[in-house]
């Protein structure tokens, strides 16, 4: 294990932000995470842990300690006729784990293909895509208190699982290091195919879903057609979370504007931040070396030597004039540093 000093974090933020890290660690193990909690570079300063960087924004250089996470392994805990239980190391890819379990014909985890980021990133923000969300197949979180270095177990309700929000982005934020996840899989075709975009892929393509991989071919087709490629263009997805409304705001709001999409989950209603930003003249619009991508208004782009001060200053003018416009309040998704 070895401590850097002023650290560059470009290529570890999909955003590409030229931001410093006063100390940098890379973790491959638990007992290197446990020689690291007592190391006065850990204890006496800020820290983040740190995965694939692709929901994370630097808005400047970082007076602490980074710790990049690289616990690696998968495995199978148990298994019956009818379900499996896996658990993964939280430096795993996620992808890489929706594969794994998608080839041996697992279902539960195929809908959220594609996810950019590691394992262990994946309960913060109770990732979702396609009609999943992640804490429909969580069992477990794994984690070790960062001021005691003390293994704590954290139960599916116990994490407070909402949307693109955890217990780890409130109360807990930053206390507790995630080592690994436990999900329970099912043996048994569930197909989750609810989610409009993706029936009417499978519709139009004439594919009768047989197994998760039919699912997860499908998300990856959609995902690389509509979601611009961080390789190519700076982003952390979707920048702010959906909004939601209470119904008789939704019906006021759809009096003034009766194409006003909106769908509604768990008896909330949301209306996609990305149709409002839109409304407001923001898709496509390039600020500088800041914007807003032309094909998803909800996913705000680095053109080039962005700096992580201008895309705060970009998200802040499309908030004020969606409050103008609508009345309504936009939340950042991404984890602002
Ligand atoms: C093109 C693109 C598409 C995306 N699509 C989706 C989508 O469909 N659905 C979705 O939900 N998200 C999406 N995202 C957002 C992002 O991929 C997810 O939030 C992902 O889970 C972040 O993983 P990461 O490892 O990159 O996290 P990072 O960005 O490295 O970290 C995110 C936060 O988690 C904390 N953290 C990371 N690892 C740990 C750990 N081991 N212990 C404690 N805290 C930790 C960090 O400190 C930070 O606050 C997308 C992003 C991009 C770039």
């Amino acid at each position: 294990m070895k401590i850097e000093k002023n650290y560059n974090l470009s290529k570890l933020n999909t955003f590409g932000i030229s931001a410093r890290a006063k100390f940098f660690v890379e973790i491959h193990s638990e007992d290197e995470l446990q020689e690291l909690f007592v190391l006065s570079e850990f204890k006496n300063n800020q820290k983040i842990f740190l995965g694939g960087g692709s929901n994370i924004l630097f808005t400047e250089d970082f007076n602490g300690i980074i710790v990049l996470n690289k616990l690696k392994g998968m495995e199978i805990l148990n298994e019956d006729a009818e379900s499996i239980v896996i658990r993964s190391m939280s430096g795993e890819n996620w992808h890489d784990l929706v594969v794994f379990t998608v080839r041996r014909g697992y279902w539960g985890i195929e809908n959220l293909s594609l996810i950019p980021g590691t394992v262990g990133a994946a309960p913060m923000q109770n990732i979702g895509a396609y009609g999943a969300e992640l804490k429909n197949v969580l069992e477990n979180v794994e984690t070790f208190d960062t001021a005691t270095g003390i293994k704590r177990i954290f139960s599916r309700e116990e994490c407070k699982l909402g949307y693109r929000d955890s217990i780890f982005k409130n109360e807990l934020k930053d206390k507790y290091f995630i080592s690994a996840i436990t999900l329970k899989l099912s043996k048994i075709g569930e197909k989750n195919t609810s989610y409009k975009a993706l029936q009417e892929h499978l519709e139009k393509n004439k594919i009768e879903v047989k197994n998760p991989k039919d699912i997860s071919d499908a998300v990856i087709f959609i995902r690389q057609s509509k979601l611009p490629d961080p390789k190519v263009i700076g982003n952390a997805g979707s920048f702010f979370k959906n909004v939601f409304v209470k119904k008789e705001q939704l019906q006021k709001l759809r009096a003034d504007y009766p194409d006003m999409p909106y769908f509604e989950e768990d008896g909330v209603n949301k209306i996609p931040a990305g149709w409002l930003i839109e409304q407001c003249g923001w898709k496509g619009r390039r600020v500088g070396n800041v914007g807003v991508h032309d094909k998803q208004a909800l996913v705000l782009v680095n053109h080039g030597g962005a700096t992580g001060t201008e895309l705060v200053k970009l998200a802040k003018k499309i908030i004020i004039s969606v409050k103008e416009k609508f009345g309504l309040e936009l939340v950042p998704e991404v984890n602002l540093i």
